[in-house]
């Protein structure tokens, strides 16, 4: 699998001069095993992977992890969305309350100037109900877990030619408020996974202010990492604040021989 990312920053996008290396887009990520495309979220990094995929009118599949704005509000400028005869399928997350169609209903509102009709693709959104297992999409096996977060909605496995990548976006680790899955939960369900995207929003430091916003700090991200025996963490979902020199530091102090960490950065391709 080929793994891509798009969109590595959590909450808002963040542009400028501090975030020109990891990114200041929000949350996109781009898996491709045998010609076959996985799309994970449509924050704002979704934009420029639309403008790539519009040399061809395949078929596009974007799974989405929740409805918070940084993960849904790319859409409305994906241009595959307004080509005709482009076939999308959007797979939701349950959410609380549940609304499968939000990413669609954010342009039905008054904070956009195109109406969803205006959308020229076939786009269909196929609901998750439940948790699932080993669910074939797009040629790719795929099982989901319920994240720590505020409104709820899913992490994904997605395992290919007995490789397998965690998403785990926008997840508190130890969450009092929100847990939907604790902490042995997670390792069973992540256990010796090659690469595992995680959030990594804060700081130990900042976690205390942001108890109950359903975030993870670097720290927490890194323990369950090496509980579970994943290959490589990749830290993801950077504060809007965290700058491209404290990426740098933070993954310069965090070396440990059983576990490679590196930080999601934007443009950047990895081999699994
Ligand atoms: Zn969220």
């Amino acid at each position: 699998m080929k793994v891509t990312f798009y969109g590595t920053r959590g909450s808002i996008p963040t542009p400028g001069e501090n975030t020109v290396k990891y990114g200041g887009n929000t949350a996109c990520v781009l898996i491709v095993a045998d010609n076959k495309k996985l799309i994970l979220d449509a924050g704002t990094g979704i934009k420029k992977l639309g403008e790539e995929l519009i040399s061809n009118n395949d078929p596009v599949t974007i799974i989405l992890s929740h409805n918070h704005w940084d993960h849904i509000q790319g859409f409305p400028f994906f241009v595959p969305a307004y080509q005709k005869n482009r076939q999308i399928n959007i797979y939701s997350a349950p959410t609380n309350p549940v609304e499968h169609n939000a990413i669609i209903e954010q342009m039905n509102m008054s904070t956009f100037p195109l109406s969803f009709k205006d959308l020229s693709a076939d786009i269909k959104i196929i609901p998750f109900k439940n948790k699932f297992e080993n669910m074939i999409i797009n040629g790719f096996s795929i099982s989901s877990i319920h994240i720590n977060h505020p409104n709820g909605g899913f992490a994904y496995k997605i395992c290919h030619n007995n490789k397998a990548v965690a998403y785990v976006t926008d997840n508190e680790v130890y969450s009092k408020d929100n847990l939907n899955t604790d902490f042995t939960e997670w390792i069973d369900f992540l256990r010796d996974v090659d690469f595992l995207i995680h959030d990594a929003q804060y700081t130990d430091l900042e976690m205390p202010l942001k108890l109950g916003w359903g975030h993870s700090s670097i720290d927490q991200a890194v323990k369950l990492a090496k509980a579970a025996k994943v290959k490589v963490l990749v830290l993801y979902s950077h504060a809007p604040e965290r700058t491209d020199t404290e990426l740098d530091k933070i993954i310069k102090d965090m070396q440990f021989k059983e576990l490679q960490i590196i930080a999601s950065q934007e443009g950047i391709t990895h081999n699994i």
